[in-house]
């Protein structure tokens, strides 16, 4: 079996190659976590966003008329690869608004919403950058019980209510919110409706929450009567559930896609170090280098396996819940390996990345501290497992 690409797929990756060793620094390795730049990262990330917008590759597989190129999923695919592996910033610029909220809006967006917030997602500028507000103080996993409360006056909602862990809302430009319409709703999760809004809008209160390594990539979103227009409401009133179902589907694949050129960077950057230092003749770090190399493989013809099934027009439901779940025990087990391997060198403060010491950008110590962090977003693994049991086991649900 053969898994070359075709002519057009490997001259683009090529091209990406090519602008990869003009645009970025000698030996630059990047992080996958664009929201947790400091200014400084992140004004270079949005230049770069720019350019790729320019290029036509951040939104390539969009539609023409929305700012896309119309590409292949395929071609999309080696384009994601290549800029995770090269860790080019400012490819998940969108936080959100390339991989998930655009696909989101394409699905169940009015004329007007895609006229308006596609192409300033696919001109990868500032005003095309967005948050995602769906879990709160008491509901995370259990995600139907939010309580921020969306209520209907004349041509207006008004929104009261918390979120929490919302990613990048510092930065964002828009929100991409879940809220409860029917809080007596039967069953909850009938009771959801998705919202855009506007984060520059009266009402809007956005706190920092530090992570345990000192980043900022957090926010705590506080909504007091908020106004928002009806014509913001996407898809249909209370049907949120479902419309979520699919935008977490694209979440979490993109997740798995975009994380397997980043692995494969850091396990050949752990290679030459291996090499590099002798360690090659320890035969526990051989196999367990062999090891994470198969299981890479394995990651790959699984992402590949779900874009196949989207090329031919499927919505996969639990195949990036199943792709997530293993590219976090991946991420579980570099850390792991690439903290052994380095030892000592594995502990220099991810943030003192200009220290002679720091090896490999100091990411072993950032991965060490984020592996756990990436089992929990855009649903913990836990959930993932209990989706791919239902809806790939075909099992009764246990929950
Ligand atoms: C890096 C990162 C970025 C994030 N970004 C965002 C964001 O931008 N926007 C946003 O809205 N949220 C974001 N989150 C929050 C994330 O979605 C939640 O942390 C996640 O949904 C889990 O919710 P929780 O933290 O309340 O944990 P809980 O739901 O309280 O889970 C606690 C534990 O119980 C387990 N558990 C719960 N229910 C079940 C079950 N039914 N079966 C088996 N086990 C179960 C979980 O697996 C977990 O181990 C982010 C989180 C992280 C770590």
């Amino acid at each position: 079996m053969d898994f070359k690409f075709g002519e057009k797929e490997e001259k683009l990756r090529k091209e990406i190659r090519e602008f990869t060793k003009k645009e970025l620094p000698p030996g630059w390795l990047s992080s996958m976590l664009e929201e947790e730049s400091d200014d400084k990262e992140w004004a270079f990330a949005m230049s770069m966003s720019k350019k790729l917008a320019e290029k036509g590759w951040l939104t390539m597989s969009w539609p023409e008329e929305y700012g896309g190129k119309g590409a292949s999923l395929w071609e999309q695919l080696v384009y994601s690869e290549e800029a995770s592996y090269w860790g080019i910033p400012g490819v998940t610029m969108g936080i959100g608004g390339v991989d998930w909220v655009g696909p989101s809006l394409m699905m169940f967006g009015t004329a007007e919403q895609k006229n308006k917030y596609l192409p300033l997602i696919a001109s990868g500028e500032p005003d095309g950058i967005w948050c995602t507000a769906y879990s709160e103080p008491n509901a995370g996993s259990d995600f139907a019980k939010i309580r921020t409360r969306a209520v209907r006056e004349g041509d207006e909602y008004v929104i009261n209510g918390q979120k929490i862990w919302t990613s990048a809302a510092h930065r964002a430009r828009w929100c991409w919110l879940a809220v409860k319409t029917d809080p007596d709703a039967a069953k909850p999760h009938n009771g959801i409706s998705v919202f855009v809004v506007d984060m520059k809008s009266k009402g809007i209160t956005v706190r920092p929450l530090m992570n345990y390594v000192g980043l900022h990539i957090f926010n705590e979103v506080f909504f007091d009567d908020l106004r928002v227009p009806a014509a913001n409401l996407v898809g249909k009133e209370n049907n949120g559930w479902y419309q979520l179902m699919h935008s977490l589907g694209y979440e979490r694949g993109s997740i798995a896609g975009r994380c397997y050129g980043y692995n494969k960077r850091i396990l050949d950057e752990l290679i030459v170090y291996t090499r590099g230092n002798g360690l090659f003749r320890e035969r526990e770090i051989r196999h367990k280098l062999a090891d994470i190399a198969v299981e890479l493989e394995t990651q790959k013809v699984l992402g590949y396996e779900t874009v196949w099934k989207m090329s031919k027009g499927d919505s996969p439901v639990y195949e990036p819940s199943r792709d997530k779940v293993f590219n976090d025990h991946i991420l579980e087990r570099l850390a792991m390996l690439g903290t052994e391997i380095l030892g000592g060198y594995s502990q220099i403060d991810p943030l003192s990345r200009n220290c002679k010491w720091t090896k490999l950008n100091g990411h072993m110590e950032k991965l060490f501290w984020l592996f756990l962090g990436f089992a929990f977003a855009a649903g913990t693994d836990e959930v993932e497992l209990n989706i791919v049991g239902q809806f790939g086991l075909k099992l009764p649900k246990s929950y």
